[in-house]
Protein backbone atom coordinates (compact mmCIF):
# COMPACT_ATOMS: atom_id res chain seq x y z
CA UNK A 1 0.00 0.00 0.00
CA UNK A 2 1.01 3.56 -1.07
CA UNK A 3 -0.42 7.41 -0.52
CA UNK A 4 -2.92 8.71 1.74
CA UNK A 5 -6.65 8.21 2.13
CA UNK A 6 -8.92 9.41 -0.11
CA UNK A 7 -12.22 10.51 0.21
CA UNK A 8 -14.88 12.65 -2.50
CA UNK A 9 -16.68 14.21 0.32
CA UNK A 10 -13.93 17.03 0.66
CA UNK A 11 -15.75 20.30 -0.91
CA UNK A 12 -13.41 22.84 -0.20
CA UNK A 13 -10.76 20.79 -2.66
CA UNK A 14 -13.42 20.11 -5.12
CA UNK A 15 -14.66 23.49 -5.44
CA UNK A 16 -11.62 25.29 -4.73
CA UNK A 17 -10.66 26.93 -7.89
CA UNK A 18 -14.48 28.44 -7.89
CA UNK A 19 -15.56 31.97 -6.83
CA UNK A 20 -18.42 32.76 -4.81
CA UNK A 21 -20.18 33.96 -7.91
CA UNK A 22 -18.98 30.87 -9.70
CA UNK A 23 -20.28 28.90 -7.28
CA UNK A 24 -23.57 30.62 -6.83
CA UNK A 25 -24.45 30.17 -10.82
CA UNK A 26 -23.67 26.39 -10.51
CA UNK A 27 -26.35 26.02 -7.61
CA UNK A 28 -28.92 27.81 -10.13
CA UNK A 29 -27.91 25.65 -12.93
CA UNK A 30 -27.89 22.10 -10.61
CA UNK A 31 -31.02 23.45 -9.17
CA UNK A 32 -32.83 23.86 -12.18
CA UNK A 33 -31.40 20.92 -14.41
CA UNK A 34 -32.62 18.67 -11.01
CA UNK A 35 -36.58 19.48 -12.18
CA UNK A 36 -37.26 17.07 -15.12
CA UNK A 37 -39.72 19.04 -16.94
CA UNK A 38 -38.18 22.32 -16.46
CA UNK A 39 -34.95 21.21 -17.97
CA UNK A 40 -37.10 19.95 -21.01
CA UNK A 41 -39.28 23.11 -21.53
CA UNK A 42 -35.88 24.63 -20.82
CA UNK A 43 -34.37 22.52 -23.35
CA UNK A 44 -37.11 23.47 -26.40
CA UNK A 45 -37.11 26.58 -25.67
CA UNK A 46 -33.29 27.26 -26.25
CA UNK A 47 -33.15 25.19 -29.48
CA UNK A 48 -36.59 26.64 -30.95
CA UNK A 49 -34.76 30.41 -29.92
CA UNK A 50 -31.87 29.33 -31.54
CA UNK A 51 -33.28 28.00 -34.74
CA UNK A 52 -35.40 31.59 -34.48
CA UNK A 53 -31.98 33.74 -34.42
CA UNK A 54 -33.12 35.39 -31.13
CA UNK A 55 -30.51 36.74 -29.59
CA UNK A 56 -29.50 34.36 -26.47
CA UNK A 57 -26.45 33.32 -27.36
CA UNK A 58 -24.90 35.60 -24.72
CA UNK A 59 -27.06 33.88 -22.04
CA UNK A 60 -26.29 30.21 -23.26
CA UNK A 61 -22.53 31.27 -22.99
CA UNK A 62 -22.69 32.79 -19.55
CA UNK A 63 -24.48 29.76 -18.26
CA UNK A 64 -24.26 26.32 -19.57
CA UNK A 65 -21.94 26.77 -21.65
CA UNK A 66 -19.53 28.52 -19.09
CA UNK A 67 -20.35 25.40 -16.61
CA UNK A 68 -19.42 22.28 -19.35
CA UNK A 69 -17.55 24.03 -22.09
CA UNK A 70 -13.83 25.04 -21.94
CA UNK A 71 -14.11 27.84 -24.82
CA UNK A 72 -15.65 27.89 -28.51
CA UNK A 73 -11.78 28.16 -29.89
CA UNK A 74 -8.85 26.23 -28.81
CA UNK A 75 -6.98 29.57 -27.89
CA UNK A 76 -10.56 30.32 -26.04
CA UNK A 77 -9.67 27.18 -23.55
CA UNK A 78 -6.61 28.33 -22.56
CA UNK A 79 -8.07 30.13 -19.16
CA UNK A 80 -10.06 26.65 -18.53
CA UNK A 81 -6.72 24.67 -19.45
CA UNK A 82 -4.39 26.63 -16.85
CA UNK A 83 -6.90 26.90 -14.16
CA UNK A 84 -6.98 23.25 -13.96
CA UNK A 85 -3.31 22.67 -14.08
CA UNK A 86 -3.23 24.41 -10.71
CA UNK A 87 -5.16 21.91 -9.38
CA UNK A 88 -3.05 19.57 -11.06
CA UNK A 89 -5.83 18.22 -13.65
CA UNK A 90 -4.83 17.47 -16.92
CA UNK A 91 -7.30 18.36 -19.80
CA UNK A 92 -8.45 16.12 -22.87
CA UNK A 93 -9.00 18.50 -25.88
CA UNK A 94 -12.82 17.34 -27.57
CA UNK A 95 -13.89 18.99 -30.28
CA UNK A 96 -17.49 18.61 -29.59
CA UNK A 97 -18.84 18.99 -32.57
CA UNK A 98 -21.78 16.48 -33.73
CA UNK A 99 -24.03 15.92 -36.56
CA UNK A 100 -21.82 16.43 -39.96
CA UNK A 101 -22.64 14.48 -42.91
CA UNK A 102 -20.64 15.96 -46.00
CA UNK A 103 -17.07 15.15 -47.41
CA UNK A 104 -15.97 18.68 -47.15
CA UNK A 105 -17.63 18.84 -43.50
CA UNK A 106 -15.48 15.17 -42.51
CA UNK A 107 -12.45 16.97 -44.32
CA UNK A 108 -12.73 20.25 -42.06
CA UNK A 109 -12.99 17.53 -38.82
CA UNK A 110 -10.27 16.21 -39.69
CA UNK A 111 -8.51 20.02 -40.08
CA UNK A 112 -9.59 20.74 -36.73
CA UNK A 113 -8.80 17.73 -34.82
CA UNK A 114 -5.00 18.17 -36.62
CA UNK A 115 -5.32 21.96 -35.39
CA UNK A 116 -6.00 20.41 -31.77
CA UNK A 117 -2.98 18.28 -31.89
CA UNK A 118 -0.83 20.83 -32.56
CA UNK A 119 -1.96 22.89 -29.96
CA UNK A 120 -2.34 20.04 -27.65
CA UNK A 121 1.61 19.86 -28.53
CA UNK A 122 2.23 23.66 -27.25
CA UNK A 123 1.37 22.60 -23.37
CA UNK A 124 2.45 19.84 -21.38
CA UNK A 125 -0.48 20.20 -19.84
CA UNK A 126 -2.99 18.62 -23.01
CA UNK A 127 -1.58 14.78 -22.85
CA UNK A 128 -4.69 13.56 -24.88
CA UNK A 129 -7.24 14.48 -27.17
CA UNK A 130 -10.40 12.54 -27.92
CA UNK A 131 -12.57 12.17 -31.03
CA UNK A 132 -15.89 10.25 -32.62
CA UNK A 133 -15.11 8.61 -35.94
CA UNK A 134 -18.76 9.74 -36.57
CA UNK A 135 -16.89 12.97 -37.34
CA UNK A 136 -15.04 11.79 -40.35
CA UNK A 137 -17.44 9.27 -42.59
CA UNK A 138 -21.80 9.26 -43.11
CA UNK A 139 -22.78 6.82 -39.87
CA UNK A 140 -24.70 5.07 -42.84
CA UNK A 141 -21.33 3.80 -44.49
CA UNK A 142 -20.05 2.65 -41.34
CA UNK A 143 -23.74 0.14 -40.94
CA UNK A 144 -23.11 -0.76 -44.48
CA UNK A 145 -19.18 -1.96 -42.99
CA UNK A 146 -20.33 -3.36 -39.86
CA UNK A 147 -23.16 -5.28 -41.95
CA UNK A 148 -20.61 -6.79 -44.62
CA UNK A 149 -22.68 -5.80 -47.69
CA UNK A 150 -20.53 -5.14 -50.08
CA UNK A 151 -19.81 -1.20 -51.22
CA UNK A 152 -20.41 0.30 -54.24
CA UNK A 153 -17.51 1.87 -55.84
CA UNK A 154 -18.19 5.41 -55.01
CA UNK A 155 -18.68 3.79 -51.15
CA UNK A 156 -15.42 2.11 -51.60
CA UNK A 157 -12.99 5.68 -51.91
CA UNK A 158 -15.49 7.42 -49.36
CA UNK A 159 -14.14 4.44 -46.90
CA UNK A 160 -10.99 4.70 -48.04
CA UNK A 161 -10.60 8.40 -47.38
CA UNK A 162 -12.42 8.05 -44.32
CA UNK A 163 -9.30 5.64 -43.31
CA UNK A 164 -6.76 7.89 -44.30
CA UNK A 165 -8.29 10.78 -42.67
CA UNK A 166 -8.37 8.49 -39.40
CA UNK A 167 -4.59 7.66 -40.04
CA UNK A 168 -3.21 10.96 -40.40
CA UNK A 169 -4.95 11.72 -36.99
CA UNK A 170 -3.47 9.20 -35.39
CA UNK A 171 0.35 10.22 -36.82
CA UNK A 172 -0.45 13.27 -35.74
CA UNK A 173 -0.99 12.67 -32.12
CA UNK A 174 1.88 10.20 -32.56
CA UNK A 175 4.30 12.55 -33.69
CA UNK A 176 3.19 14.70 -30.85
CA UNK A 177 3.72 12.05 -28.08
CA UNK A 178 -0.11 12.91 -27.18
CA UNK A 179 -2.75 10.00 -26.61
CA UNK A 180 -5.73 9.74 -28.68
CA UNK A 181 -8.89 8.58 -27.65
CA UNK A 182 -11.95 7.53 -29.72
CA UNK A 183 -15.07 7.27 -28.26
CA UNK A 184 -17.79 4.36 -28.31
CA UNK A 185 -21.13 4.94 -30.30
CA UNK A 186 -23.80 2.54 -30.87
CA UNK A 187 -23.52 -1.22 -31.27
CA UNK A 188 -24.58 -1.04 -35.21
CA UNK A 189 -21.10 0.52 -36.13
CA UNK A 190 -19.16 -0.22 -32.95
CA UNK A 191 -17.21 -3.05 -34.72
CA UNK A 192 -16.63 -0.90 -37.73
CA UNK A 193 -15.26 1.65 -35.48
CA UNK A 194 -13.30 -1.82 -33.54
CA UNK A 195 -11.45 -3.10 -36.41
CA UNK A 196 -10.44 0.71 -37.77
CA UNK A 197 -9.00 1.77 -34.37
CA UNK A 198 -7.27 -1.93 -33.72
CA UNK A 199 -5.77 -1.38 -37.02
CA UNK A 200 -3.95 1.85 -35.65
CA UNK A 201 -3.44 0.35 -32.56
CA UNK A 202 -1.39 -2.54 -34.39
CA UNK A 203 0.84 0.37 -36.36
CA UNK A 204 1.44 3.02 -33.43
CA UNK A 205 1.05 0.92 -30.27
CA UNK A 206 4.55 0.00 -30.43
CA UNK A 207 6.62 1.46 -28.17
CA UNK A 208 3.57 2.22 -25.87
CA UNK A 209 -0.09 2.99 -25.80
CA UNK A 210 -1.09 6.23 -27.94
CA UNK A 211 -4.29 5.13 -29.67
CA UNK A 212 -6.91 4.22 -26.92
CA UNK A 213 -10.24 2.10 -27.96
CA UNK A 214 -13.22 2.58 -25.40
CA UNK A 215 -15.14 -0.39 -23.92
CA UNK A 216 -18.62 0.05 -22.57
CA UNK A 217 -19.23 -2.10 -19.83
CA UNK A 218 -23.19 -1.80 -19.96
CA UNK A 219 -22.41 -4.31 -22.74
CA UNK A 220 -22.90 -7.95 -22.10
CA UNK A 221 -19.72 -8.46 -24.21
CA UNK A 222 -17.50 -5.84 -23.23
CA UNK A 223 -15.61 -7.72 -20.77
CA UNK A 224 -14.21 -10.45 -23.04
CA UNK A 225 -13.89 -7.80 -25.98
CA UNK A 226 -11.46 -6.05 -24.05
CA UNK A 227 -9.40 -9.40 -22.69
CA UNK A 228 -9.45 -10.51 -26.16
CA UNK A 229 -8.34 -7.35 -27.74
CA UNK A 230 -5.31 -7.06 -25.35
CA UNK A 231 -4.60 -10.38 -25.87
CA UNK A 232 -4.28 -10.38 -29.78
CA UNK A 233 -2.13 -7.03 -29.79
CA UNK A 234 -0.13 -8.47 -26.77
CA UNK A 235 0.82 -11.39 -29.49
CA UNK A 236 1.84 -9.06 -31.93
CA UNK A 237 4.46 -7.65 -29.09
CA UNK A 238 1.95 -3.68 -29.44
CA UNK A 239 -0.44 -2.32 -26.38
CA UNK A 240 -3.75 -2.00 -25.56
CA UNK A 241 -5.01 1.32 -24.71
CA UNK A 242 -8.21 1.19 -23.24
CA UNK A 243 -10.77 3.75 -22.02
CA UNK A 244 -13.42 2.18 -19.68
CA UNK A 245 -16.91 4.09 -19.60
CA UNK A 246 -20.37 2.12 -18.52
CA UNK A 247 -22.20 3.66 -21.93
CA UNK A 248 -24.05 6.60 -22.86
CA UNK A 249 -26.73 4.81 -25.34
CA UNK A 250 -28.40 2.21 -23.42
CA UNK A 251 -32.17 3.13 -24.07
CA UNK A 252 -31.55 3.60 -27.63
CA UNK A 253 -29.65 -0.06 -27.90
CA UNK A 254 -32.31 -1.47 -26.11
CA UNK A 255 -35.06 -0.06 -28.11
CA UNK A 256 -33.28 -1.22 -31.50
CA UNK A 257 -32.94 -4.87 -30.14
CA UNK A 258 -35.99 -5.11 -28.84
CA UNK A 259 -37.94 -3.56 -32.57
CA UNK A 260 -35.23 -5.61 -34.68
CA UNK A 261 -35.84 -8.55 -32.52
CA UNK A 262 -32.36 -9.64 -31.49
CA UNK A 263 -30.72 -10.13 -28.26
CA UNK A 264 -30.61 -7.15 -26.39
CA UNK A 265 -26.79 -6.44 -25.98
CA UNK A 266 -26.88 -4.44 -22.56
CA UNK A 267 -26.77 -6.44 -18.92
CA UNK A 268 -29.44 -7.53 -17.63
CA UNK A 269 -28.93 -4.61 -14.99
CA UNK A 270 -26.86 -2.25 -13.23
CA UNK A 271 -25.70 -4.15 -10.83
CA UNK A 272 -23.67 -6.57 -14.22
CA UNK A 273 -22.76 -2.90 -15.01
CA UNK A 274 -20.77 -2.11 -12.22
CA UNK A 275 -19.44 -5.76 -11.46
CA UNK A 276 -18.31 -5.67 -14.97
CA UNK A 277 -16.82 -2.04 -14.76
CA UNK A 278 -14.79 -2.90 -12.02
CA UNK A 279 -13.81 -6.32 -12.89
CA UNK A 280 -12.60 -4.45 -16.19
CA UNK A 281 -10.09 -2.24 -14.16
CA UNK A 282 -8.76 -5.10 -12.09
CA UNK A 283 -7.58 -6.88 -15.49
CA UNK A 284 -5.72 -3.78 -16.59
CA UNK A 285 -3.89 -3.22 -13.95
CA UNK A 286 -3.54 -6.56 -13.46
CA UNK A 287 -1.54 -6.67 -17.35
CA UNK A 288 0.00 -2.72 -16.87
CA UNK A 289 2.44 -3.90 -18.73
CA UNK A 290 1.04 -3.89 -22.00
CA UNK A 291 -2.27 -1.59 -20.70
CA UNK A 292 -2.59 2.14 -20.51
CA UNK A 293 -5.94 2.71 -18.97
CA UNK A 294 -8.48 5.40 -18.13
CA UNK A 295 -11.40 5.03 -16.19
CA UNK A 296 -13.44 7.48 -17.65
CA UNK A 297 -16.71 7.52 -15.36
CA UNK A 298 -18.31 9.69 -12.27
CA UNK A 299 -19.25 6.73 -10.58
CA UNK A 300 -17.46 7.56 -7.00
CA UNK A 301 -17.05 3.83 -6.18
CA UNK A 302 -15.56 2.31 -9.62
CA UNK A 303 -12.91 5.91 -8.75
CA UNK A 304 -12.53 4.28 -5.11
CA UNK A 305 -12.22 0.68 -6.46
CA UNK A 306 -9.09 2.13 -9.13
CA UNK A 307 -7.52 4.39 -6.53
CA UNK A 308 -7.30 1.57 -4.03
CA UNK A 309 -6.17 -0.72 -6.83
CA UNK A 310 -3.66 1.43 -7.85
CA UNK A 311 -2.29 1.49 -3.91
CA UNK A 312 -2.66 -2.31 -3.13
CA UNK A 313 -0.60 -3.07 -6.39
CA UNK A 314 2.05 -0.93 -5.84
CA UNK A 315 1.69 0.81 -9.02
CA UNK A 316 2.80 4.46 -8.91
CA UNK A 317 0.06 7.47 -8.21
CA UNK A 318 1.30 9.08 -10.97
CA UNK A 319 1.94 6.27 -13.32
CA UNK A 320 1.49 7.52 -16.77
CA UNK A 321 -0.49 4.27 -17.91
CA UNK A 322 -3.36 4.61 -15.51
CA UNK A 323 -5.46 8.14 -16.13
CA UNK A 324 -9.04 8.85 -14.11
CA UNK A 325 -11.08 11.18 -16.55
CA UNK A 326 -14.10 13.26 -15.54
CA UNK A 327 -16.33 15.56 -18.06
CA UNK A 328 -15.74 19.23 -17.40
CA UNK A 329 -17.71 20.74 -15.12
CA UNK A 330 -19.17 17.19 -13.44
CA UNK A 331 -17.72 15.52 -10.74
CA UNK A 332 -15.43 17.90 -9.32
CA UNK A 333 -15.34 16.36 -6.12
CA UNK A 334 -13.58 13.30 -7.55
CA UNK A 335 -11.43 14.75 -10.05
CA UNK A 336 -9.95 17.19 -7.73
CA UNK A 337 -9.76 15.25 -4.50
CA UNK A 338 -8.18 12.42 -6.50
CA UNK A 339 -5.95 15.39 -8.41
CA UNK A 340 -4.94 16.58 -5.22
CA UNK A 341 -3.52 13.18 -3.87
CA UNK A 342 -1.47 12.64 -6.83
CA UNK A 343 -3.54 10.57 -9.19
CA UNK A 344 -3.32 11.28 -12.72
CA UNK A 345 -7.05 12.90 -13.42
CA UNK A 346 -7.45 14.35 -16.41
CA UNK A 347 -11.04 16.52 -17.53
CA UNK A 348 -12.63 16.00 -21.26
CA UNK A 349 -12.82 19.89 -22.26
CA UNK A 350 -15.00 20.17 -25.06
CA UNK A 351 -14.80 23.18 -27.34
CA UNK A 352 -16.59 24.46 -30.62
CA UNK A 353 -18.98 27.76 -31.10
CA UNK A 354 -21.98 27.78 -29.14
CA UNK A 355 -24.59 26.80 -31.46
CA UNK A 356 -22.20 23.85 -32.62
CA UNK A 357 -21.95 22.55 -28.95
CA UNK A 358 -25.65 22.90 -27.70
CA UNK A 359 -26.35 18.96 -29.01
CA UNK A 360 -23.63 18.63 -26.49
CA UNK A 361 -24.58 21.13 -23.69
CA UNK A 362 -28.45 19.63 -23.76
CA UNK A 363 -27.34 16.03 -23.65
CA UNK A 364 -25.52 17.27 -20.56
CA UNK A 365 -29.15 19.63 -18.97
CA UNK A 366 -31.05 15.89 -19.34
CA UNK A 367 -28.10 13.65 -18.09
CA UNK A 368 -28.44 16.14 -15.11
CA UNK A 369 -31.91 15.92 -14.34
CA UNK A 370 -32.59 14.10 -11.24
CA UNK A 371 -33.67 10.86 -12.47
CA UNK A 372 -29.70 9.04 -12.51
CA UNK A 373 -29.37 10.55 -9.22
CA UNK A 374 -26.69 12.38 -10.52
CA UNK A 375 -28.29 16.28 -9.96
CA UNK A 376 -28.58 15.21 -6.45
CA UNK A 377 -25.19 14.74 -6.03
CA UNK A 378 -23.74 17.53 -7.95
CA UNK A 379 -26.42 19.75 -6.74
CA UNK A 380 -26.03 18.58 -2.74
CA UNK A 381 -21.71 18.99 -3.41
CA UNK A 382 -22.45 22.80 -4.49
CA UNK A 383 -25.01 23.34 -1.64
CA UNK A 384 -22.79 21.76 1.00
CA UNK A 385 -19.69 24.20 -0.11
CA UNK A 386 -21.71 27.16 -0.46
CA UNK A 387 -22.94 26.67 3.24
CA UNK A 388 -19.39 25.61 4.61
CA UNK A 389 -18.01 29.09 3.23
CA UNK A 390 -20.93 31.24 4.55
CA UNK A 391 -20.67 29.31 7.89
C1 LIG B 1 -14.48 10.87 -19.49
C2 LIG B 1 -15.70 10.17 -20.03
C3 LIG B 1 -15.67 9.65 -21.31
C4 LIG B 1 -16.80 9.00 -21.83
N1 LIG B 1 -16.75 8.45 -23.07
C5 LIG B 1 -17.80 7.71 -23.54
C6 LIG B 1 -17.74 7.03 -24.77
O1 LIG B 1 -16.76 7.07 -25.48
N2 LIG B 1 -18.84 6.31 -25.15
C7 LIG B 1 -19.96 6.21 -24.37
O2 LIG B 1 -20.90 5.50 -24.76
N3 LIG B 1 -20.04 6.88 -23.21
C8 LIG B 1 -19.01 7.62 -22.78
N4 LIG B 1 -19.10 8.27 -21.57
C9 LIG B 1 -20.39 8.28 -20.83
C10 LIG B 1 -20.51 7.06 -19.93
O3 LIG B 1 -20.64 5.92 -20.75
C11 LIG B 1 -21.71 7.09 -18.98
O4 LIG B 1 -22.88 7.33 -19.66
C12 LIG B 1 -21.66 8.10 -17.88
O5 LIG B 1 -20.35 8.41 -17.53
C13 LIG B 1 -22.41 7.58 -16.66
O6 LIG B 1 -21.77 6.42 -16.13
P1 LIG B 1 -20.80 6.42 -14.88
O7 LIG B 1 -19.72 5.42 -15.06
O8 LIG B 1 -20.34 7.80 -14.67
O9 LIG B 1 -21.59 5.88 -13.64
P2 LIG B 1 -23.07 5.72 -13.14
O10 LIG B 1 -23.73 7.04 -13.11
O11 LIG B 1 -22.97 4.95 -11.89
O12 LIG B 1 -23.77 4.78 -14.19
C14 LIG B 1 -24.76 5.14 -15.08
C15 LIG B 1 -24.57 4.23 -16.26
O13 LIG B 1 -24.76 2.86 -15.86
C16 LIG B 1 -25.34 2.13 -16.93
N5 LIG B 1 -26.65 1.60 -16.47
C17 LIG B 1 -27.60 2.27 -15.81
N6 LIG B 1 -28.67 1.47 -15.56
C18 LIG B 1 -28.37 0.26 -16.09
C19 LIG B 1 -29.06 -0.97 -16.19
N7 LIG B 1 -30.29 -1.12 -15.67
N8 LIG B 1 -28.45 -2.00 -16.80
C20 LIG B 1 -27.22 -1.87 -17.34
N9 LIG B 1 -26.51 -0.72 -17.28
C21 LIG B 1 -27.07 0.34 -16.67
C22 LIG B 1 -25.52 3.11 -18.08
O14 LIG B 1 -24.38 3.00 -18.90
C23 LIG B 1 -25.55 4.46 -17.39
O15 LIG B 1 -25.12 5.51 -18.22
C24 LIG B 1 -17.98 8.90 -21.03
C25 LIG B 1 -17.99 9.44 -19.75
C26 LIG B 1 -16.88 10.07 -19.24
C27 LIG B 1 -16.93 10.61 -17.86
Amino acid sequence: MNGSKISFDDTAVAFGDKSDKALRLMYFLFCTMNYPLITKVGIWCTSTVLKLKLPVKGLIRKTLFFQFCGGESLEGCRTTIEKLKQSNIKAILDYSVEGENTEEGFEANKLEMIRSLEYAATSENIPITVMKLTAFIDFDLLIKAQSGLSFTENEKNKYIRFEKRVEAICAKAVKHGKCLYIDAEESWIQKAIDNVVYAMMRKFNKDKAYIFNTYQLYKKSALNDLTNAHQELRSMNCHLGAKLVRGAYMEKERERAEEMGYDDPIQPNKMACDRDYNLALDYCIDHIDSISVCAGTHNEDSSMHLAELIDSKGVDRADSRVFFAQLYGMSDNISYNLAKEGFNVAKYVPYGSVEKVMPYLMRRAEENTAIAGQTSREFLLVKKELKRRKG
